[in-house]
């Protein structure tokens, strides 16, 4: 059935939207997400239906074409988008922040036109950090260097999704290696500059379908562009990869709740069911109790997740508590997959449920915008600092 956002009028009727996301993930999302699986193709029909739906522009605002949500109204939808595939969450995750942020704080006027053309999916973005040969942050070696009014690109990004489609790349590069912090800046290059080519890797674990789920080597070799496509003043590279990332890593926070939720749900539905030596597994004392602690780190991530979101609406930092969001997610993710599949028994191992495919596409958020080490490293970095 499809879903039409402007249908609602928001703020008002944003529980109700709500309410029909879920439907729309279980009757429409759903099968494409075993589509997905079946043949490893994102099916034609995907992107009509997410644009559509309204789920690609819930937060950019109005006079972008949006729909200016607050991240209090967007992540209960982002919620129900998590319990479906891996890959349909990305694309309404990344949508929703990472592949607008920058340009909408930063970028020029000229870069400003793109926003509308993200909002209605006609224009897709990727974001590109990671590098092969070395870490995130200021150990990065990609370089961009001035040549009077263009900028010479070398070096290698990898793992970046979404680069088989993207029509602009916002990448990460240092402009000046001498300078510290200062020394990075942020680019968009358009898709086809000359001396960048895309190279696919190979298959992954989970978040998975060909070309949406594809990661990719970004290789530039002597790539000249204007200087035009700088975003935001030369040097402020790594306060806007900082700044994007907060917001970002609270949404894998959220992503991981609605995983976790739905590993609840499920396993809640099968316990009632299935019986062993005439009884239920519910009315068993040991699976209350795999069940009672999944409930507990779900209503846990609930409140960190809520109270991060309500400092991001009021514009107060949230670095530490996001990555905090992202480190307790993806361990209450963790705990809740093995949980659930153990619930499940043999069956669980199997695609009769939906818990195999998400118990792969679960370990994604763990890559996402940082590993848990990293995240531990952000938190003490700000606790030290008080
Ligand atoms: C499906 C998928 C999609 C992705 N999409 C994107 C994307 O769109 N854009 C993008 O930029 N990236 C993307 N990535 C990359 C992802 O962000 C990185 O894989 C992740 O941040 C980890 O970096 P790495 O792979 O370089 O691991 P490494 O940095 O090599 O880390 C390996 C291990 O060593 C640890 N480690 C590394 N450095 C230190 C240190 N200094 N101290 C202690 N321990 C350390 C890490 O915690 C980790 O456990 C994606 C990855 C995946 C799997």
């Amino acid at each position: 059935m499809p879903l039409d956002v402007t249908k609602f009028k928001l703020p008002q009727q944003i529980e109700e939207y709500r309410k029909a996301v879920a439907e729309f993930v279980l009757s429409d999302l759903e099968p494409i997400a075993n589509q997905i699986e079946n043949t490893v193709k994102v099916p034609k029909e995907m992107w009509p239906k997410l644009q559509q739906s309204g789920l690609l522009r819930l937060t950019m605002p109005k006079e972008y074409g949006g729909f200016g949500l607050t991240y209090s109204q967007y992540f209960p939808i982002l919620e129900e988008v998590a319990k479906t595939h891996g890959t349909i969450r990305l694309i309404v995750h990344t949508w929703n922040w990472l592949y607008y942020y920058q340009f909408l704080k930063y970028g020029s006027a000229e870069q400003k036109k793109l926003l509308p053309k993200i909002a209605s999916g006609d224009h897709m973005v990727a974001w590109a950090l990671t590098e092969p040969d070395t870490g995130t942050g200021l150990d990065l070696k990609m370089t961009a260097k001035r040549d009077g009014d263009s900028l010479v690109i070398n070096g290698k990004k990898h793992l970046i999704s979404l680069a088989m489609v993207a029509d602009t790349f916002i990448i990460f590069a240092k402009t000046d290696p001498s300078a510290g912090r200062r020394g990075f800046s942020s680019l968009a290059i358009p898709k086809g500059a000359k001396g960048f080519t895309v190279i696919p890797q190979p298959d992954t674990m989970g978040l998975r379908g060909d070309p949406h789920g594809v990661v990719a080597i970004l290789d530039f070799k002597n790539c000249r562009v204007p200087a035009s496509t700088l975003i935001g003043p030369e040097g402020s590279g790594l306060d806007q990869a900082l700044e994007t990332l907060d917001v970002s890593r609270l949404s894998i926070g959220v992503t991981c709740l609605g995983l976790s939720q739905r590993f609840l749900d499920l396993s809640v539905h099968y316990a009632q069911r299935r019986t062993t030596f005439g009884k239920t597994l519910a009315e068993r004392q040991a699976v209350q109790q795999m069940i009672a602690d999944m409930a507990t780190d779900v209503h846990a991530l609930r409140l960190m997740t809520t109270d991060a979101t309500l400092k991001v609406d009021r514009g107060l930092p949230c670095r530490k508590e996001a990555a905090m969001c992202k480190l307790f997610g993806i361990e209450t993710v963790r705990k809740a997959s093995d949980k659930a599949l153990e619930i499940h028994g043999g069956l669980g191992f199997t695609r009769v449920f939906p818990i195999e495919r998400m118990y792969r596409d679960a370990r994604g958020p763990w890559l996402e915008e940082g590993t848990p080490t990293i995240q531990r490293s952000v938190i003490a970095r700000e606790v030290l600092k008080s």
